[in-house]
């Protein structure tokens, strides 16, 4: 049953093979034996998770089923839920237990899911490697001594070591993607504005867009079903006819374009990595597929402009973290503003603290115009070149990552070289565009390789039609790690 993907499950359940409390109980008691060697969770709540089950259950006896109803979903601790702890990896947050719950956090529980816990992560989402996180770094469950990647390094060796079938990430420069590439499962994150960022901790609000991780394309479009939809109290959440995520997974894609980018073939990435993507390229062409070659000419600025932008919008993000109506506060003050100073100097890691701090430098005057102007101005080029090369191409395909997963404190002193592992999923971010990574194959010392898969504008269903089909002919994604 560990194995099985959603789709299996749902049929499960639904033919009474299993019940929901069985299926959550068995997935409760894999993590109880493993994540003490994976870290993968902050939080599990085995009395929550089972009354959900309970309920599920009878949801089955009257018949108003979904096709998520009963099924364990693991969920980044950056959603607020109602009743649990949500620490966004956060000293900051490690007392609070959340009033609501977030819009991601209701859909699931309206389909009739279950909360199967909460997943570690970077702290405030900050990193690439989940080594930032107050509560203790994640191991690879392909080689405990690498990272997981980051941000959603918790969900992805969660899904990866088959702790739960499926669970939520979200992306702000790539932290769906290159942690779904470094544990060998699939991840998507849609275009912004498709899912509500309500009750999700932010972190750069015009970057941040939630979305599924799972153990196949398939899945990840049921998942899109739940996730996606109109929310009102997301400013940003777009008003658009609801869809099916799953109705194109069978199309043919003889005819479809792919426009390879020649900037990201060019150096930096891996020998490993480039083999296995073009493994996968070669396996396209044999699908039907036509390769055009792109150029996004000013991607090359992407890691520069975003840590102008995204520490701009976290330094006001965080402000709300003083210590005076939730969270930590420093047990010693002497007055208000001492108690402000102490409760952010004691709650908040060294990366945090760093991107407050250039973001605050960015925006001060004097140094507005010259940084983040300058970067918004970048960033509309950026998304210029995606409109440019969609006009020749359906999709774009490259590597997720320039590496394969790295071992653990290997880039924890140069802040640079960490912030180098996004190189290839943070134009996507600044464009708004969705982007997703499946498993094509095996780099150097055996551990997994992600492809990226970019769309144009809401063309997720096509995104998951293209990943579909690759996972009929190739079975990348059903390898699992031995633990
Ligand atoms: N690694 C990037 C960062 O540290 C992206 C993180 C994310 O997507 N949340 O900002």
């Amino acid at each position: 049953m560990i194995h099985s993907s959603l789709t299996q499950l749902g049929a499960a359940l639904r033919a009474k093979k299993i019940s929901s409390v069985e299926l959550t109980q068995g997935y409760l008691d894999r993590i109880a034996e493993l994540n003490p060697k994976l870290n993968a969770f902050i939080t599990v709540n085995p009395e929550k998770s089972l009354a959900q089950a309970r309920e599920a259950d009878t949801r089955f006896a009257s018949g108003k089923v979904g096709a998520l109803t009963g099924i364990p979903i693991a969920q980044k601790d950056i959603f607020c839920a109602k009743g649990w702890l949500t620490t966004c990896g956060s000293k900051m947050l490690h007392n609070f237990v959340s009033p609501y719950d977030a819009h991601v956090i209701s859909q699931f529980n309206n389909a009739g899911a279950i909360n199967l816990g909460k997943t570690n992560m970077d702290e405030f989402a900050m990193g690439s490697s989940n080594e930032t996180s107050h509560y203790g770094p994640v191991k690879n469950p392909w080689d405990t001594a690498r990272v997981p990647g980051g941000s959603s390094g918790g969900t992805a060796a969660a899904v990866a070591a088959r702790l739960c079938a499926a669970a939520t990430g979200t992306d702000t420069g790539g932290s769906i993607r290159q942690p779904a590439a470094l544990c060998g499962i699939s991840g998507l994150k849609p275009t912004y504005g498709v899912v509500s960022r309500y009750g999700m901790i932010a972190f750069a609000s015009s970057l941040d867009q939630a979305g599924p991780m799972g153990r196949n394309a398939e899945d990840l479009a049921l998942m899109m079903n739940v996730m996606a939809g109109f929310d009102e109290r997301d400013s940003t959440s777009l008003q658009r006819e609801k869809e099916d995520y799953t109705r194109d997974l069978n199309k043919s894609l003889t005819g479809l374009r792919i426009g390879l980018p020649r900037e990201f073939f060019a150096e930096g990435m891996g020998a490993d990595v480039a083999k296995a993507v073009e493994a996968a390229i070669a396996e396209y062409k044999k699908l039907g597929a036509v390769i055009v070659d792109i150029s996004l000419p000013n991607s090359k600025l992407s890691v520069p402009v975003y840590y102008v932008l995204a520490p701009a919008e976290a330094s006001s993000n965080l402000s709300r973290f003083d210590g005076v109506r939730y969270g930590y506060r420093a047990p010693e003050y002497s007055d208000l503003a001492d108690m402000y100073e102490k409760s952010r100097a004691q709650g908040f890691g060294a990366e945090v603290k760093r991107r407050i701090m250039i973001g605050t430098y960015v925006l001060s005057h004097g140094y507005y115009d010259a940084y983040y102007l300058q970067a918004q101005k970048i960033r509309r080029l950026i998304a210029q070149d995606f409109t440019e090369a969609y006009k020749q191409c359906d999709v774009i395909m490259g590597p997720t990552s320039p590496s394969t997963a790295f071992k653990l404190g290997e880039k924890g002193d140069d802040p640079v070289q960490m912030y180098l592992s996004d190189i290839y999923t943070i134009a996507v971010n600044l464009a708004g565009l969705p982007g997703m990574s499946i498993p094509c194959g095996f780099g150097a010392n055996d551990m997994p390789v992600g492809l990226q898969i970019i769309g144009n504008y809401f063309d997720e269903a096509r995104m998951l039609n293209v990943a579909h089909q690759f996972q009929l002919a190739t079975d990348w994604h059903s390898r699992a790690p031995k633990l």
